[in-house]
């Protein structure tokens, strides 16, 4: 199986390049976010847990997406790999892929990581606001919390995916087929 991460800052178009990925290459898409948010929808124990932080642009506990995924491991068939998009995104919870996938004597295949510059990324979930109607989309206070969380929590697995020679970036300025061209470009490789 293939287990590749699908990483990079919010809005630098991980959800809009995913669809692409998964049906080029039989890959089961695995959003955290959106996990959560339709255990929110449904107004799980989970869910309601999970709100407060997500709506104020914190993570939730690493424990609780771990699970989730773990979860999906087991129960998803008939794919070629998954694509992890939104995890991990701290270094415990890229200990913890990696020690998942070691008890079937797997690892992770690439982390595939879409660059944009800051202000890009205030622009273009912007535009997603106007599109999605998330609720951590539309308060810019959110937003800059999310994109501090990132540089604090997140940004460090770029260094710890570069030692283990897994990390892949690609450029995310440009139209979406352009992003999408060399993204398959690279993943043709793996
Ligand atoms: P996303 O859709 O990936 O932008 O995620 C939306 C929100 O869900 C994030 O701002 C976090 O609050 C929460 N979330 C998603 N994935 C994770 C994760 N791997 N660890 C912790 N929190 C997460």
């Amino acid at each position: 199986m293939k287990y590749y991460i699908l990483f990079g800052p919010p809005g630098a178009g991980k959800g809009t390049q995913a669809g692409a990925m998964v049906a080029r290459y039989n890959l089961c898409h695995l959003s955290t976010g959106e996990l959560l948010r339709s255990e929110i929808a449904a107004g799980s124990e989970l869910g309601l847990k999970a709100k407060s932080l997500i709506e104020a642009g914190e993570l939730v506990p690493d424990e609780v997406v771990e699970g989730m995924i773990e979860a999906k491991f087991k129960s998803v068939k008939g794919v070629g790999g998954f694509l992890l998009d939104g995890f991990p995104r701290t270094i415990a919870q890229a200990e913890a892929l990696d020690k998942m996938l070691a008890k079937t004597e797997e690892s992770v295949t690439a982390c595939i990581s879409i660059m944009i510059p800051d202000p890009l990324i205030q622009e273009r979930i912007a535009h997603r606001a106007q599109i999605e109607g998330r609720a951590d989309d539309a308060k810019p206070e959110v937003v800059q919390n999310r994109i501090r969380t990132y540089h604090a929590k997140t940004e460090a697995l770029i260094d710890f995916y570069k030692a283990a020679g897994k990390y892949q970036e690609i450029d995310g300025v440009g139209t979406i087929e352009e992003v999408q061209k060399r993204i398959f470009a690279q993943m043709d490789q793996d």
